[in-house]
């Protein structure tokens, strides 16, 4: 199949399938990304919207989507997906539904449901090679509830469990799961990370991805003013400064296949990433922690060179 890509932010598809004045905070980073999926997805799409942040988007009897959209609990959008998927399929089959007008299926979630709740049925729904798009909007954090951390929260984070004090000055004791990692080992067609700093590397994947027939996974990685203490006018530039610093890593598999899609001419010290977030504000202030800023830097890196060396194996 020939895929159209697109090469600057002035082919980026000008129809909106999402329209102003949702009720999500402003500046959330998770919104500018989804209203980029929108345009490549289109508006013949069921969004099925595990509990979450985004429910706020769709409050009877107003919603934002041009497309039809259902709620499910935390643990099973994708078994709600699982059952979208089959009644289309049987309404074409059976001639009730004209092909068409086949839909295709969208899973919209958080963190704490890829990460953690959903973490399972998702499992289910790549073993049973289910055709649909899933997009986490990973803000690292339980948001909606008030930032509690979650599977996908990084080390060092304060959140709403993980308060800073004279017993834990340094916040989560825990890293982040690789998501990415854990959906590879499905083998899925399609998988990628994306950031709403790089709506053309974003859309040119979702553009790529519509080739598949199978499960197609976006995590996209969400700045947010509320949880992460920002300026909302700032969430833009959180999303690239964590890619420019390398903590934030834009790649995708085909098939289990890795390539990294933007890999920064020289890296940013992870510092600038850290420095103005107020989840991370105890890094550096009453005193600085040099070991903690130590190990989140070591942690990229060491990411970065594994990269490098495998690429360079591979040529
Ligand atoms: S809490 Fe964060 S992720 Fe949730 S809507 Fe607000 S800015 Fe977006």
């Amino acid at each position: 199949m020939n895929i159209t890509t697109i090469k600057s932010i002035k082919d980026i598809p000008q129809e909106e399938n999402l329209s102003p004045g949702t009720p999500t905070c402003a500046g959330c980073g998770g919104l500018l990304s989804l209203r980029h999926c929108l345009k490549v997805l289109g508006e013949k799409i069921v969004v099925v919207n595990a509990a979450g942040c985004f429910t706020l988007l769709a409050v009877y009897p107003f919603t934002p989507f041009k497309s039809s959209w259902l709620y499910t609990a935390m643990a099973c959008a994708p078994a709600g997906a699982q059952g979208i998927r089959d009644a289309l399929d049987i309404l074409i089959r059976k001639g009730r539904l004209d092909s068409k007008e086949n839909l295709k299926v969208v899973v919209l979630t958080g963190d704490g449901v890829a990460y953690d709740i959903g973490l399972a049925s998702t499992s289910g729904a790549l073993y049973r090679n289910l055709d649909f798009y899933y997009i986490c909007s990973d803000n690292e954090a339980y948001g909606n509830t008030g930032f509690q951390s979650s599977g996908a929260t990084p080390f060092a984070s304060k959140t709403g469990t993980t308060p800073i004090g004279r017993i834990s000055p340094t916040g989560l004791e825990l890293s982040k799961k690789n998501l990415f990692e854990i959906w590879r080992s499905h083998t899925p067609p399609y998988l990628a990370t994306i950031s709403p700093a790089h709506p053309v590397d974003l859309i040119n994947k979702f553009k790529k991805a519509e080739q598949y027939k199978g499960p197609k996974l976006f995590i996209n990685l969400s700045p947010c003013p509320a949880g992460w203490v920002t300026d909302p006018s700032h969430s833009a530039k959180f999303a690239r400064l964590a890619v420019d610093t390398g903590i934030w890593a834009l790649k995708e598999a085909i098939y289990g296949e890795v390539k990294h899609t933007v890999v920064p001419k020289s890296f940013k010290p992870v510092e600038e990433y850290l420095k103005g977030q107020g989840r991370f504000a105890h890094l550096f202030k009453p005193v600085r922690q040099e070991e903690t800023l130590k190990r989140i830097q070591e942690m990229v890196d060491q990411y970065w060179d594994n990269v490098c060396s495998r690429e360079s194996r591979k040529r």
